[in-house]
Formats: structure tokens, sequence, C-alpha cells
């Protein structure tokens, strides 16, 4: 099939900003074509070869490509570059120029679908010493058997600039008028590629074997499903009205969602976007080969930086470490992870998308050996919004951005690549730091394990109530210690552990170790929350719940200057509070 005949459809839907006329000149194109190639026809109109997940890019730099416009017209790089520079549109200074270039070359090749294809995907595929060279060449030999228009589009198309604005779902509509028998079948179709992610794969099915077939299409390992998405309301209330006054709260965990797939000892990791980043998460890879019981799995988790002696989620910020091609070896051990799974889509065989939340949510217990580092989502049915309030600051206190609510009806199945109701997220609207570190007295310690077994893994910590001259709970901290801290702390403390909470420490949390009132340190924290855990300051701002630190830090200061009285009062941690609301508000 000539390629000119996408280059005048690329032509015609550039020339029109009408969703409905783009479909219609898609139909035109995919009925006009050959059956064998449409689904390469699909890819290319996305300016792609393949699925995102599949992982090999079209894609070589301006440089090189003006380089092989160069040597295909026999212009000259200045003038191209000069060309570039004034127009900013790389496919049209490619058309000027083969349209005036110098000697017409009178053996050319015409261009077709399947050639560029395959020069495309070449070039795609190329890599280390003379690749370079390699991909010039073989471009400006495909440009020089070009039209001046078609080399506008393959232009466009190897620099990632062809940006039709074809979107997949107006592909997918195309696709149903031109071989599913109309529109109405734009469903089926719809789902078949929210299953599988693959345009080309769902046009090729559907051409060669028809629409029951795109149909009855499954799930299957390392086909990534698109995820399903959640709604967002801005209060318990309103939740619970949409969910009929019940639902299931699951803690909402701040950090990657990872689609797992694993068969046998394969295991490949997909991100949010489809993409795969197994490279990026080798440990995870690992944990799911060690600790899911199941020949072949598909299901979705958040992965988050973890505390290994604590157990304590780390904020968001220190997955960035994991976004890097080398020395990926470092940030595993620098930046460990544990995964927090939320949904099972698929296990031995059995398609679980159309099953409701409880049947999955069973399966997914069902084969995860769970320990610190493979965990599943913390998760509570609530039918009041106190219920949901209190469980929501749990989460908070916990590490968590806020909870994600979910249906609990018959009907709740997983919505592959759609936003609704079923799901529905409750976050706060803001974010707010917490700039001034605190003095906080030791009250208690949770034993040690890994590198710090033997000693203390992290420690309870207090303000003081200056009115009741008492010790208030405000946070748990295991982060910010060096190892020549830990064995300090732990002699340190020795000397003042006591064999159950001091009376003047007032504590819902049960630590491991209890200690006298004594030893200060200094802490710097994220922000200040309320929290059903910490006593600080109870029912100051709001019934049933005290304040918290979360995220919270040693900074390698021990205040030996201060005694316990001198720490951070609970009322300071109220104006603390008050001052990021004020913050926020402004
Ligand atoms: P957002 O990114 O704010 O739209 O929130 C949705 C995201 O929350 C999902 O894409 C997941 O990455 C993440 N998430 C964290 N915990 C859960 C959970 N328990 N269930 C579903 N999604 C979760």
């Amino acid at each position: 099939m000539d390629y000119s005949v996408i280059a005048d459809a690329y032509g015609r839907i550039e020339a029109t900003s009408k969703r409905l006329e783009m479909i219609d000149i898609l139909v035109d194109l995919f009925m006009n074509s050959a059956k064998d190639v449409v689904s390469r026809i699909v890819y290319l109109t996305q300016g792609k070869l393949y699925p995102d997940f599949v992982g090999v890019e079209i894609g070589i730099a301006e440089k090189l490509a003006v380089k092989a416009l160069v040597r295909a017209s026999g212009g000259k790089e200045g003038d191209v570059l000069a060309d570039l520079q004034r127009t900013g549109d790389i496919g049209q200074v490619a058309e000027l120029y083969l349209a005036n270039r110098k000697q017409s070359t009178f053996f050319s090749k015409v261009l077709t679908v399947e050639r560029v294809y395959e020069v495309l995907d070449k070039m795609a595929r190329t890599s280390g010493v003379g690749a370079v060279d390699m991909k010039m060449a073989v471009f400006a030999g495909l440009l020089s058997d070009a039209s001046p228009m078609e080399a506008r589009y393959l232009m466009r198309t190897v620099t990632g600039n062809l940006r039709l604005g074809i979107a997949d779902m107006t592909v997918l509509e195309a696709l149903a008028v031109a071989f599913g028998g109309g529109r109405e079948v734009r469903g089926v179709i719809e789902r078949a590629y929210n299953i599988c992610s693959d345009l080309g794969r769902v046009a090729d099915m559907l051409v060669r074997e028809g629409v029951d077939a795109v149909g009855g299409l499954c799930v299957g390992v390392f086909e990534p499903i698109r995820p399903m998405l959640a709604e967002r309301l801005s209060s318990p209330e309103e939740i619970l009205e949409k969910f009929c006054g019940k639902c299931l709260a699951e803690y909402k965990y701040d950090g990657e969602r990872i689609q797992v797939h694993k068969q046998g000892e394969r295991v490949v990791l997909y991100s949010r976007r489809l993409e795969n980043i197994s490279s990026q998460y080798p440990d995870v890879a690992d944990l799911v080969r060690r600790q899911v019981k199941a020949g072949e799995v598909i299901f979705e988790a958040e992965c988050v930086t973890v505390d290994l002696e604590t157990g304590d989620m780390r904020p968001f910020q220190e997955l960035m470490h994991r976004r890097r091609k080398y020395g990926i070896e470092a940030a595993v051990e620098q930046y460990p992870i544990s995964l927090y799974a939320f949904d099972m889509l698929y296990v031995d065989g059995k398609d679980l998308t159309c099953e409701p939340l409880t049947v999955r949510r069973i399966a997914l217990e069902g084969v995860l050996e769970r320990n610190v580092q493979l965990q599943v989502a913390a998760q509570k049915a609530v039918c009041s919004p106190k219920e949901l309030e209190d469980f929501f600051e749990e989460a908070i206190t916990g590490g968590c951005e806020g909870l994600i609510c979910k249906s609990l009806a018959r009907e709740s199945v997983y919505q592959a690549g759609n936003r609704g109701w079923l799901w529905i997220k409750f976050k706060r609207d803001y974010k707010s730091e917490m700039t001034d570190t605190v003095d906080l007295v030791v009250v208690g310690a949770f034993h040690g394990r890994g590198k710090r077994a033997g000693a203390y893994g992290a420690l309870l910590l207090a303000v003081y109530n200056k009115e009741k001259d008492i010790f208030e709970t405000v946070t748990k901290c295991g982060t910010g210690f060096t190892d020549k801290d830990i064995e300090d702390l732990h002699a340190m403390l020795q000397k003042h552990v006591i064999p159950r909470k001091h009376s003047r420490v007032l504590s819902t949390m049960e630590a491991e170790v209890w200690f006298e009132p004594y030893i200060v340190l200094e802490i710097l924290g994220a922000e200040v929350t309320l929290s059903p855990i910490h006593v600080c300051a109870m029912d100051a701002i709001r019934k049933d719940s005290g304040l918290a630190i979360r995220f919270p830090r040693f900074t390698g200061k021990y205040r030996t200057d201060k005694s316990p009285q001198d720490a951070t009062t609970s009322k300071e941690i109220v104006e603390m509070y008050q001052k990021q609301l004020k913050q926020i508000t402004n």
C-alpha cells in the first residue's frame, strides 16, 4: 500500500478541527487499506510503531534528521537550519527542500507503508557503535524516495512531532464504523482496548476475525490493563451519599502505582501510563517472585519508599531516586520500598475484572505472602461520616495522602481505563509545610529489626502539656538516626527504662519499652495533622482527635540543654497547626 495514501489522509486531518470529519477521514483510510497493514497504520497515525508498553520508540534527534534531509535534498545545512528556525516546523522544511531538490532520483522507488514501517522499526531498534550514522543513512534513503508531502509527515514522525490530534477514542470509533458495522459497537471495541492497551492489536483482530472475536478478548499476562481511576469528592457526607450509606475506605498510599504481571519466574512491572518500569524496581520483581503464590497473576499495588527498621512510610519525593538508568542497585539499597497491593485483576487463567471488589480482594489476599515489604492496602467498611473522617485521619497520620473510598455493590467491577463513581478519592486540598523544628521528649521505644536488631528501631515522642503537667505523644520517629546515634541512644536510654508507662505520660500507642521522660531530641517534620492515634492537644481542634507530626526526622541534635519540661508544648503544636491552616487559606 502506498504511503502517499496515508500522507494524503494526514493532510486532510490537519486541515480540520472537527472530530466527526476526522473520523470520516480515518474510516475512509482504513477502508482503503489492505487488511494486513491496518494495525501498522493505526500505530503510525499515533506517531508510534508499537503500543507504549513495548518500549520501542521512534525518534531521532532533530540534528540528525536535518543531516538526512541535507543528504536527500542536496540543500545546505546552514540554510535548512535557518529555515527551521524561521518556521519551527521540521516537516514543512522537509517538504520545501524536497520540492526544490536539485537532482531528482530517476529510479526512485514508490514508498509503501510496509517499507516505511520496516525502516522506522529498524532505526528504532538500532543502538550501539555506528547507530547514529546508520540511522541517518537509512532515513536519508527513505526521504530520497519521498514526495514533498510524504517527506513532511515522515520527518514529523521520526522526530516525534506528528501530533495529528487523534485521540485513542477517535481511532476506536473509526474502527467501529469501518470494520464493526457502526458506532454502536464502539463499546465492545473500547473494552477490548482497555484490557489490552494495544490499539493495533484490536484493529488487527477486528479486521481479521470480526467484532465477536474482539468482544471475547480476555485479559492476559504481559498485556497491561488500562488503569481504573477514581472520581473525587471533598466531604465524607457526599461520599457516603454516593455509595448509599456504606463503602469500603482504603488508605490512599502516596507512591507510584504499579501493575504487576507475573508468569512463573517472569515478572514485568507497568507504570500508571503503562510503560515497562521493571528496570527501576528489581527489588519489587524479586518480592513478587518470592511472595506471590500463583503461577500467573496480574495485580495492582502502590509502591512507597519505607524505613525498613520501623516500617514507616517515607515521603513520595524519595521515589524519584528510582527514576534512573544507572546506579539502580545503590538506589535500591538506599531507598527500600514497600508494596501495598489493592486490586487483583487476573489469577491463573481467571479474568477477575468483571467480578465485584470483595471477590477480587479475597483473591488478592489469597496469593500474597505478606511481610513489611508486601502488604495489602489497609481498609475498613464505613457507614458514617465520623467513621470515615476518623479513618482518614488515621491514614494521614500513617503517612498516606487520604483515602480511596470504594463501592461495595455487586456491580463494583474493575472499570479498566475509566474514571467512575465506583472509586472516590478523599484527600485534602492543601499541602502544608512545617518549617520549625520541635524539641520532643522520648517516652517509649520499639525494638529494631534488621540492621537495628538489638537496639531501638523507633522512638515514641511526646510534647509537654504545661497546664496538666503531663507528656502527650505526638509522633513515632525512626528516621534521621545514624548508626552511631542508634548505638548512643540505646546506651543513653538504658538508664531511664521503666517497667510500664510513666504516670505522667499520656499515650494510646503501646510502646515496647517505656522510659521516664528525660531525653529531649530535636525533630523536623513535614506537617502537623489531626490524629486519632496521638493524644497531643486532644479535643483542642476536633473532638476525639489529637495532633501528630507527619514524617518526623531526627535533626542530629540532642537537646541535652533542655529538661523535659522545656520541650515543645501541646499549645505550641496547636499554634503550629493553626498557622498552617492560615497559610493555606491565605
Ligand atoms: P490520584 O492520582 O490523586 O488521581 O489518585 C489515584 C491514585 O491513587 C491511583 O492511581 C493509585 O496510584 C493511588 N492509590 C493509592 N492507594 C490506593 C488504593 N488503596 N486504591 C486505589 N488507588 C490507590
